[in-house]
């Protein structure tokens, strides 16, 4: 008998799951303006970044980084007011962090539970550590549809439930009376994504002392610093100190831990950045609103959802990318998504850009 093909190979080891998955899609962006994964358009001013290079040149880049990363997690918690009663969990994004919570409780006919549509990481890295994925469908107006949630809840029993709040794509908040009548329905731990926490007023770090299946997670990618990949986790210390023995034990990075110190300590100055994209958000959404054949749903996130007339979406992202500008393609991700683009929300001149250019194709 011949020897297995590498393909052979490659077919009979890596489970039958992870070979129909396609990689998640990052486009090629170069020589484009970026407006579609959220990322904060503005640079640090000149001084703030020679006092960061001053900090990066002392750092130990031979030696191994703090495990526990203390001294980020110190910053973070004056920042948005943790209590000591509350752990923090660091991940290399939160992306990371959803990946421990569903390793940690991956076992057969094990679930995760998100509404739809949602973030795409919640299914993928079910499928990833092998645990079934249930998504129940929003409603009309993109809120959760709370009869469907609490039937999911009960018939699949989820050991995890993701709640983006604000949710991703659809920039909405959900409405906090039917959160709460999740959580309280739920056995499983309740996973509140606070990514874009940030541009919105809205904060469930009060319902910690209420709900002891509710964890929070949050990003610093969003105001500024998705370049260095931290994320985090807030909840019971019975609960990330499971989780934090799952972590791999230097996965904060020297660079990554010395930048996130010296950014918090200087956070007027992103929070003023985001503070300034609220604004351009009010700014793009009424333009938009003003761009015939246009439907666009309003936003507490940095990226707004439109849709475009039937049958339109892939020529108007074709279009803006010939006109040097990457938004996000919807269309055909999701049923509810039909026809629909997401925009981030960037500097004025950049929303200008887009406007010109969304305009003169829908002339
Ligand atoms: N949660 C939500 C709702 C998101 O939209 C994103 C990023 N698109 C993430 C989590 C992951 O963010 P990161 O890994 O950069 O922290």
């Amino acid at each position: 008998m011949s020897a297995p093909t590498l393909a052979q190979r490659v077919a009979s080891l890596v489970r039958p799951e992870i070979r129909a998955l396609s990689a998640y899609h990052v486009p090629p962006a170069s020589g484009l303006l970026k407006l579609d994964a959220m990322e904060n358009p503005y640079q640090w001013p000149a001084e703030l970044k020679q006092q960061w290079l001053e900090i990066l040149s002392q750092v130990g880049i031979n030696r191994y980084p703090d495990p526990g990363a203390a001294a980020v997690k110190a910053g973070l918690r004056q920042l948005m007011g943790i209590g000591e009663q509350y752990d923090l969990l660091l991940g290399n994004g939160s992306d990371e962090i959803i990946q421990l919570l569903a390793l940690a409780m991956t076992a057969p006919g094990r679930t995760i539970l998100a509404p739809e549509p949602s973030f795409v990481m919640y299914r993928m890295i079910a499928t990833f550590v092998g645990m079934e994925y249930v998504g129940v469908p929003l409603d009309a107006e993109f809120d959760l549809d709370l009869d469907a949630m609490l039937a999911a809840v009960r018939s699949h029993q989820p050991a995890l439930i993701f709640l983006a709040q604000p949710n991703n794509p659809t920039g909405n908040l959900f409405s906090v009376a039917k959160i709460r009548a999740i959580i309280e329905a739920a056995d499983g731990l309740v996973v509140v994504d606070e990514a874009y926490t940030a541009f919105t007023d809205a904060d469930s770090l009060a319902l910690l002392d209420e709900y002891p299946n509710l964890v929070i997670m949050r990003t610093l990618s969003k105001v500024g610093l998705a370049g260095l990949r931290l994320g985090l986790l807030i909840g019971h210390p019975a609960w990330l100190g499971e989780l934090d023995k799952l972590r791999l034990p230097y996965n904060i990075n020297v660079l990554t831990q010395a930048s996130a110190v010296f950014a918090l300590a200087n956070f007027a100055v992103l929070k003023a950045q985001t503070q300034q994209l609220r604004e351009d958000r009010g700014l793009l959404a009424a333009a938009l609103a003003q761009i015939d054949g246009l439907q666009l749903w309003p936003s507490e996130a940095n990226f707004v959802l439109v849709r475009t007339p039937a049958g339109r979406a892939r020529a108007i992202f074709e279009g803006l990318k010939r006109d040097g500008i990457l938004i996000k393609l919807l269309d055909g991700s999701h049923p509810a998504l039909r026809d629909c683009l997401r925009l981030t929300v960037s500097s004025g001149s950049d929303n200008q850009r887009l406007l010109a250019s969304l305009a003169a194709q829908l002339a």
